[in-house]
């Protein structure tokens, strides 16, 4: 598919000379998020090419490239559409654009949803394989003529999770979303110590605006970008003590799953309780690294 250049009229937002954010459809909701497009005198780059700008059938100016935050789906979908432009991803993420089947893999699911989820990959998200993706490392920055872009590395969420440092004080913050839902790390290639750095070191930027893929999209000024990075840094000690009060008594990590301390009881989604547990594991084994909690016997534990 070739991408057109489409007016995106009231749903391209411009932070700056050179810097715009194309709003998704529903705020940026997941399936769908908020993509940055660079213009530089010399080049145009669009992160994150959502679902929304493959609707449209493509960017308000002809891009150059596209540069991923990260191999999660919803941040995929221009991999079909933008397929005459270089693709740039983390090198710890790169993998999952040489075939469906590896970011498949790293949600770790089991039975139907496996092959459900791969079919969706393709369908409602448009993915398009790209083996030429070019790896890039924390720092790397794209000069595209009186713009620049630098990328953050800001792993947990996935291992190449990165932001980007856009001068003209914008700062992309991808799935270090800020949503009350709290920080997402139950990919078997997620780290919950690594989010937790990622959260103090994000901290330290200085923007005018902060941009998140979803629902929270602009942020304007550090002020409430640093209290709403300490509130979403918050549920991450919630729901470690939630977990250890759950402990009081010995439990499994299916008990666990089963009590449900990411999602609410009443969502059922296929992919919850590998969520659930993914995130247990990742806090027990923290629990027992600190001796807050100890193993019983196999498979179950208990606060200390
Ligand atoms: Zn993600």
């Amino acid at each position: 598919m070739a991408a057109r250049v489409v007016d995106w009229a009231e749903q391209e937002r411009r932070l700056s000379e050179h810097v715009s954010v194309l709003v998704g459809d529903a705020n940026g909701g997941y399936p769908s998020g908020n993509s940055v497009l660079v213009r530089g005198a010399g080049e145009a780059v669009i992160i994150d090419p959502s679902v929304t700008v493959v609707a449209k059938g493509g960017a308000p100016v002809r891009v150059d490239a596209m540069i991923t935050s990260h191999g999660h789906e919803d941040h995929l979908p221009g991999t079909g559409l933008f397929t005459e432009a270089r693709v740039h991803v983390h090198e710890a993420d790169r993998f999952v654009h040489e075939e469906p089947s590896h970011m498949v893999a790293a949600y770790h699911l089991v039975g139907d949803a496996r092959e459900e989820f791969r079919q969706s990959i393709l369908t409602e998200f448009n993915f398009a394989a790209r083996p030429d993706a070019e790896g890039f490392h924390d720092g790397h920055v794209w000069s595209l003529g009186g713009v620049e872009v630098e990328a953050v590395h800001l792993p947990g969420h996935t291992a190449g999770h990165s932001g980007f440092r856009i001068s003209e004080g914008v700062f992309f913050l991808s799935d270090i979303d800020l949503t009350g839902f709290g920080p997402y790390y139950g990919d078997t290639w997620s780290s919950l110590d690594d989010f937790e750095n990622s959260l103090i070191k994000v901290r330290d930027e200085e923007a005018d605006y902060y941009v998140t893929f979803h629902q929270k999209g602009v942020i304007e000024g550090r002020e409430r970008f640093l209290e709403m990075v300490d509130a979403y840094h918050a549920v991450i000690h919630r729901r470690h003590t939630n977990m250890l009060e759950f402990l009081s008594e010995p439990r499994t990590i299916a008990e666990m799953v089963a009590h449900r301390f990411v999602y609410r009881p009443h969502v059922e989604m296929s992919f919850c309780d590998s969520i659930e547990g993914r995130t247990a594991e990742l806090h027990v084994a923290r629990m027992l690294e600190r001796g807050e909690a100890v193993e019983v016997e196999p498979g179950r534990y208990r606060a200390a």
